[in-house]
């Protein structure tokens, strides 16, 4: 029977379709066919998305495109012409479907772009599937049979009773949504009765599936208690892609997509920043895409999409990160506080700190934090790092106001609660209402200002409320050059000199290789020890390579920049462990 609900119900209406073509993987390539739907055919606009959710950056994947075309049920070729840099429209007066097929290059391996090669096939819908405009909240049908033969695919739709064919509700749902192929090891757990999976799509390596499968679990189930109720999914699906290089993750709606070095399953350090991606992105199931900034509650996807709110959306989710696999038993506190006394330390000594607020970080991403250069730390503060510093100053000064309490996680809960899968998603003014309402005004108003103006949050003496202290770290402090050095196969390179320091202030720039100090040639690895040689004061003479120059530049060495130590206080009393007990899952430390 046919209504005229039918008619306007998009959900009712035929669907868009796509059929995938992987055979000329091996040469990077990727054929994409969507079938335009007669209504929709004439003067139909078919976008590709210039971003993807969670990656706040215009990245072109018009880029990638071989070639397109248009093509009638008949065979006939229709008429395609570009419509603005990344779409393209189909003639008017079409009294049937089309077929526009593309052809994409999928040669770049990361968790936001398509690589696909003979062993595995990533795609990541944004960069794959282009959209036509009217249809998007019709559903998505994908056509995508694994090829060659013994592989399989791993999609985050679900299947439907057609051979390999998946359906996402609408285009949003298609978006973030990726598709990992290939004949991959895997492992099967359970959440909360949910049934979850993990694929290693390594190129190579190792995976120790059975420990992936705990500690995801463990992981999971400290998420699902912070939230204090079900799981809001399903089912969910741990993508992870590896090469030698490289690591990340992006979020996606019913799952997540990975990326680490394939040592990482027989390197400790590796693994532990492994798990934190885990929790990170298990907690984006939550934070991110059932609770949901306003700005970015079904975004456009073929221009930017600003939000203020990134620093509760990343920020939060940075500072749990690190919270989730202790509180799960994965990490020891001293983990815990190491890494969050190096973000301190990290926040405090970057000069963009002072430049530029949370805020404006947040609102400034798709120009500042995924657009970096050698200047990048004197000109902008990272709202995932600096993010996490204030989440941990809320969480303390709630926790000093409540020793008995939750901290952050019940303002988090009352978020949860009140704004989760709601249409309108979030604003700054309902986080700070939530706020306000577990810690008081005042707080609310600290926290508005911490957000709204540059400068490190105070954690000075506030950690006393979880029973820790500060002290001066041990070992030899260098005096202070004032630059963001790594070693290369070259030796060392300054990638970035910081404002106002004895680097920037001697001429030296962000790109040049360290050649020598006081005539003697500093290799890789050796530029601390070097330093120890020298005292704060020391006019010492700095060689380095730009380009084709040699330059010879006098650099006088400040003070040491003092090192910092998060530990347990001797004078913790008995309100103050408690708080630490409910905060981290374990007793504080003996001092
Ligand atoms: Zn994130």
């Amino acid at each position: 029977m046919t209504d005229m609900t039918d008619m306007t119900d998009p959900a009712r209406s035929e669907p868009i379709r796509y059929r995938v073509d992987l055979t000329d993987r091996v040469q990077h390539l990727v054929r994409v066919t969507v079938t335009v739907p007669s209504d929709l055919a004439s003067d139909a606009r078919i976008v590709l998305s210039v971003w993807t959710p969670g990656s706040y950056v215009v990245r072109d994947y018009v880029h990638h495109v071989q070639w397109i075309r248009a093509e009638a049920p008949d065979g006939r070729q229709v008429a395609l012409r570009p419509d603005g840099g990344t779409a393209w429209r189909l003639p008017a007066d079409l009294d049937g479907p089309v077929d526009v097929t593309l052809e994409l290059y999928a040669n770049e391996l990361t968790v936001r772009t398509n690589h696909v090669d003979d062993h595995h096939a990533l795609l990541i819908p944004a960069a794959t599937f282009p959209y036509v405009e009217g249809g998007e909240d019709r559903p998505h049908e994908i056509h995508l049979p694994a090829a060659p033969t013994g592989h399989r695919v791993f999609s985050l739709l679900p299947a439907t009773d057609a051979p390999d064919t998946y359906l996402a509700e609408h285009r949003d749902h298609l978006i973030d949504s990726a598709f990992e192929v290939g004949d991959l090891p895997r492992v099967d757990f359970e959440v909360a009765g949910v049934p979850h999976v993990f694929v290693w799509a390594g190129h190579g390596g190792t995976p120790d599936l059975p420990r992936v499968a705990r500690d995801a679990t463990a992981i999971g189930e400290a998420c699902v208690a912070l939230f204090d109720g079900a799981l809001p999914t399903d089912r969910y699906t741990f993508l992870t892609v590896g090469a030698d290089e490289g690591g990340g993750g992006l979020e996606h709606r019913d799952g997540a997509v990975l990326q680490m070095p394939i040592r990482v399953f027989q390197d400790d350090e590796l693994y532990r920043r492994f798990q934190s991606l885990i929790a990170h992105e298990y907690l984006h199931l939550w934070n991110v895409k059932r609770l949901v900034p306003a700005a970015l509650v079904r975004p456009g996807y073929d221009r930017p999409t600003r939000s203020e709110s990134l620093w509760v959306a990343e920020g939060w989710t940075a500072y749990y990160d690190e919270l989730l696999p202790t509180r799960a038993g994965l990490w020891t506190v001293r983990q815990l506080l190491d890494t969050l006394q190096t973000t301190a330390q990290r926040v405090r000594d970057t000069p963009g700190t002072r430049l530029q607020s949370l805020r404006q970080a947040s609102y400034e991403a798709w120009t500042k934090h995924y657009v970096r250069d050698e200047n990048s730390p004197n000109a902008m503060t990272d709202y995932y790092g600096h993010g996490s510093l204030v989440a941990f100053e809320l969480d303390l000064r709630l926790r000093a106001a409540d020793p008995d309490g939750d901290g952050l996680d019940t303002v988090f809960r009352l978020l949860w609660d009140r704004h989760a899968g709601q249409e309108a998603g979030y604003t700054e003014a309902d986080v700070l209402s939530a706020i306000a309402e577990v810690g008081g005004d005042p707080l609310a108003a600290l926290i508005d200002t911490r957000v709204g103006t540059a400068g490190a949050p105070e954690l000075d003496d506030i950690v006393t409320a979880v029973g820790l202290t500060w002290s001066s770290a041990e070992g030899p402090t260098p005096p202070h050059l004032g630059v963001e050095a790594r070693d290369d196969d070259r030796g060392v390179i300054f990638g970035s000199v910081l404002r106002d320091g004895p680097a920037w202030q001697a001429g030296l720039t962000g790109g040049d290789q360290l050649i020598a100090i006081d005539g003697r040639v500093v290799g890789s690895g050796q530029l601390k020890v070097t330093l120890l040689a020298h005292q704060a004061g020391d006019t010492v003479e700095v060689a380095v390579r730009r380009g084709p120059r040699l330059l010879l530049l006098p650099v006088t060495l400040g003070e040491p920049v003092p090192a910092s130590r998060l530990g347990p206080s001797p004078s913790a009393g008995d309100l103050q462990r408690e708080a630490f007990r409910r905060w981290t899952g374990h007793p504080l430390p003996a001092a």
